[in-house]
């Protein structure tokens, strides 16, 4: 199957893109330079900070996708980034906080995009300073102790797992 976005030109040379079958999928492949693009999920890293039972979570903003709805904060990974870094800087650019990352929650992979398939790596985040207030992709934040219309079912699995325990 094919999914949505792939590149139509090379992201080395700039030539048109050729399809090919390796390594038991259909592949992008560069008649000129060779280059294999081997499509893959990226990773995203996600804070889970709990206080007295309430969940930290952020409004998504007007400028990304599913604004207004809510949603544990988190981002992608860069490229050469620390994947419990990327959790503590998202956590810091959307809600202002400082926190130490701990423990995995959840492994899961998201679909909801299918221009962008993800890896999201959910970590407990105990805060260590800071103080609250939205930024970057948040509008809003806030502690909830009942959950308010999520933009994503896998926070919405990890929240519900979480409430249970
Ligand atoms: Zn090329």
């Amino acid at each position: 199957m094919t999914w949505p976005g792939e590149f139509t030109f090379c992201p080395r040379c700039g030539s048109r893109l050729g399809r090919r079958h390796i390594d038991g999928r259909d592949r992008a492949v560069c008649p000129d330079c060779g280059y294999i693009h081997f499509r893959n999920p990226a990773v995203g890293a996600a804070a889970v900070v709990v206080d007295t039972g309430r969940i930290l979570l952020v409004r998504r903003s007007p400028r990304v996708s599913r604004s207004g709805l809510w949603s544990i904060p988190a981002g992608f990974v860069e490229y050469g980034e620390d994947v419990r870094e990327a959790a503590a800087r998202e956590l810091r650019e959307e809600t202002g906080l400082e926190a130490t990352i701990g423990e995995v929650l959840q492994v899961a992979s998201n679909f909801h995009d299918p221009e962008k398939l993800t890896v999201g790596v959910w970590f407990q985040a105990t805060v260590t300073g800071g103080h609250l207030a939205a930024g970057d992709d948040a509008d809003a934040v806030g502690y909830f102790s009942e959950i308010p219309p999520l933009a994503f079912e896998t926070d919405r699995a990890l929240l519900e797992r979480l409430i249970a325990r």
